[in-house]
């Protein structure tokens, strides 16, 4: 399986790390050694003095597609949680400031942490969708899906042109305002309209 990130999906995100709202999704992808679950701890890594969180919502594809067209989109999911896309934000400025690639700050071990995936049916998740991340118990990011400047079944589309995507595969979708580095000894908990589906330690 594959990860594929959004960037720049929230315009006021976009506007914090003084980055131009896109016009069309802006992807990346993770390799699937970058996924930590379970509510695992975080180590944090020695190569990275300014790891920051990006909480996101994550779908999960259900099915293989290629070119799908945006009104058939919402067949390709049937899953989503919350997921932290850990940015090595001051290797990601150095990348950044060369014209590079950013893999090594975003796609490192243990990057891409996930929650418990819950079925997205009209009984279970009410739209538009919420959520947040707290950290030790302060609220620090707080996001809902309306915000988002391309949808799921946009970014779909937009990403199905160019790769295939596998049943299996995990869509993160972007974050909103309020990333923030962390530090060893946080608690960080994340929820989606009210359940909490991911909590976990930064050891
Ligand atoms: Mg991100």
């Amino acid at each position: 399986m594959k990860i594929i990130c959004i960037g720049r999906n929230y315009s006021e995100h976009a506007r914090e790390l003084k980055n131009e709202v896109p016009t069309e999704p802006v992807f990346f992808m993770k390799p699937d050694t970058a996924l930590l679950k379970d509510n695992a701890p975080f180590y944090y890594p020695s190569f990275s003095n300014d790891i920051h969180y990006e909480a996101e919502l994550v779908y999960k594809i259900c099915k293989n597609g290629k070119s799908i067209l945006p009104q058939f989109a919402h067949k390709y999911y049937e899953e989503i949680t919350i997921g932290i896309d850990f940015t090595a934000r001051d290797i990601q400025e150095q990348c950044k400031k060369k014209g590079l690639p950013w893999e090594k700050a975003k796609s490192f071990d243990q990057s891409t942490v996930i929650g418990k995936f819950i079925p997205l049916s009209k009984e279970n998740v009410q739209h538009p969708l919420q959520f947040g991340l707290d950290i030790n118990g302060n609220m620090v990011q707080q996001g809902t899906s309306s915000d988002m400047i391309f949808s799921i079944d946009q970014i779909l589309a937009y990403v199905s042109q160019f790769i295939t995507l596998k049943t299996g595969d995990l869509i993160f979708t972007g974050t909103p305002a309020g990333v923030g580095p962390i530090k060893i000894g946080d608690k960080l908990t994340a929820s989606l309209n009210n359940q909490k589906l991911l909590e976990f330690d930064i050891k």
